[in-house]
């Protein structure tokens, strides 16, 4: 596509003919082919793939949407959902199954490996189903049913790993089993963290473009919820990229979410140590239980440079807080989709929060997820009476 640029704009303003380029750049990007769906709209700030080998399922661009009754309950005028869970397969995992299967076509890689604790493998599954590519995954003991069904929809060859999950050492050689592997057979390694995968996880500075996209300046917070650390480390990294190219005169400040059963990351860095704090996971909330988390480093470098802090939650603070983002803003997270704003609630109540604050919550799955959960939560109210028509029609 030719861009015209009527010259009187050019004399008129520079920075409205910048402008002008910036908008127009934007549409040819929507004009072109089918290889720019997703995030390879994004194409030219991403790893550079050719448009044969890209692969997409429509992720990304999902809605960022403003609270419309939790926000003024709690004082704050500016807050907002960024929905993650609108993605193809639930999670925002997507954005990077995007980059790094087409990243393993681009290379001639003959299938993928990696580890989950549900959403990647199920993120993963559905991508390599679409690339045409084997998927080998190994996944935590207690996977919730219906993400190990998710992942075996798509046919991937998944294996079971007595202690996963729980232990860290188990994890960790887990990782480094995958890597090796990885190596030995030419596949591409899938694990969503950038410790192990960095130039797939580079997909997840999608997110903080989308947010800085659709309102329009950057947010003064952003909370997210941490297992690996890597969601929370390639949000950082998108907005240091608009920094750096001077589209923004700020970070926000990047709020670490964690469960109180796993907070090893958020207790590390409350503590002053270089790395996170030891022990293993009792938290009951798939996503985030990971007790060492391969991007702690990355993540302790965005909550210094942003000005950040962390917030660590009871698992069944997350599950109420599921429960008021469905009843009062229509909204279905899985818990570790909820952890953010039962992190916001906390942060404001302890006065870190202004209540002018432009606030973005990472919604970072969807509530169909965990089928258990949602048993729990609806249990009481399902032993519905059956009624005749008739005796409506009378009433
Ligand atoms: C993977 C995942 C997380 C945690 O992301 P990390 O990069 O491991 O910190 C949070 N929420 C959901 C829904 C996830 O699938």
């Amino acid at each position: 596509m030719k861009l015209v640029i009527p010259i009187t704009i050019v004399s008129y303003s520079r920075s409205y003919f910048m402008m002008i380029i910036i908008t127009l750049r934007k549409e040819e990007i929507i004009m072109s082919s089918m290889g720019s769906q997703g995030i390879w709209k994004y194409a030219q700030y991403l790893p550079s793939v050719a448009e044969e080998n890209r692969v997409t399922l429509g992720e990304g661009h999902t809605p960022l949407i403003p609270s419309v009754s939790i926000g003024k309950e709690l004082g704050l005028t500016n807050l907002y959902f960024k929905l993650e869970s609108l993605n193809p397969t639930g999670s925002y995992k997507d954005r990077i199954s995007a980059l790094a299967l087409s990243l393993a076509k681009q290379a001639g890689k003959t299938a993928c490996i990696g580890t989950t604790s549900g959403n990647a493998g199920a993120s993963l599954a559905a991508y390599a189903a679409r690339a045409r590519l084997p998927y080998y995954v190994y996944v935590q003991e207690n996977i919730i049913p219906a993400k190990l069904e998710q992942i075996v929809v798509h046919q991937a060859k998944v294996c079971k790993v007595k202690g996963m999950g729980y232990s860290p050492e188990i994890g960790t050689k887990v990782f480094e089993m995958v890597r090796e592997k990885a190596k030995r057979h030419n596949w591409e390694p899938a694990i969503t963290a950038f410790a192990y995968a960095p130039k797939a996880m580079e997909a997840v500075k999608t997110i903080a473009w989308d947010i800085q996209k659709e309102l329009g300046c950057t947010p003064d917070a952003v909370f997210s919820p941490v297992g690996g650390g890597g969601l929370f480390s390639g949000i950082y990294y998108g907005f240091r990229d608009l920094l750096l190219r001077h589209a923004t005169d700020k970070l926000p400040r990047m709020v670490a979410c964690q469960s109180a059963g796993c907070s090893n990351l958020v207790r590390g860095y409350n503590e002053g140590l270089d790395r996170p704090a030891s022990g293993s996971s009792t938290s009951l909330i798939s996503g985030i239980q990971v007790p060492s988390p391969p991007d702690a480093s990355i993540a302790f470098e965005a909550l210094r440079e942003s000005n950040g802090f962390g917030e660590v939650i009871e698992d069944t603070i997350t599950w109420k807080w599921q429960e008021e983002l469905a009843a009062k803003e229509g909204i279905y997270a899985e818990p570790a989709g909820a952890i953010a704003l039962a992190s916001v609630v906390q942060a404001m109540k302890a006065g870190k929060l202004n209540p002018h604050d432009k606030i973005v919550c990472i919604v970072s799955g969807a509530g169909y997820k965990d089928v258990d959960r949602q048993h729990n939560m609806v249990a009481p109210y399902m032993d519905l009476p059956l009624h005749d028509l008739e005796q409506l029609l009378n009433e």
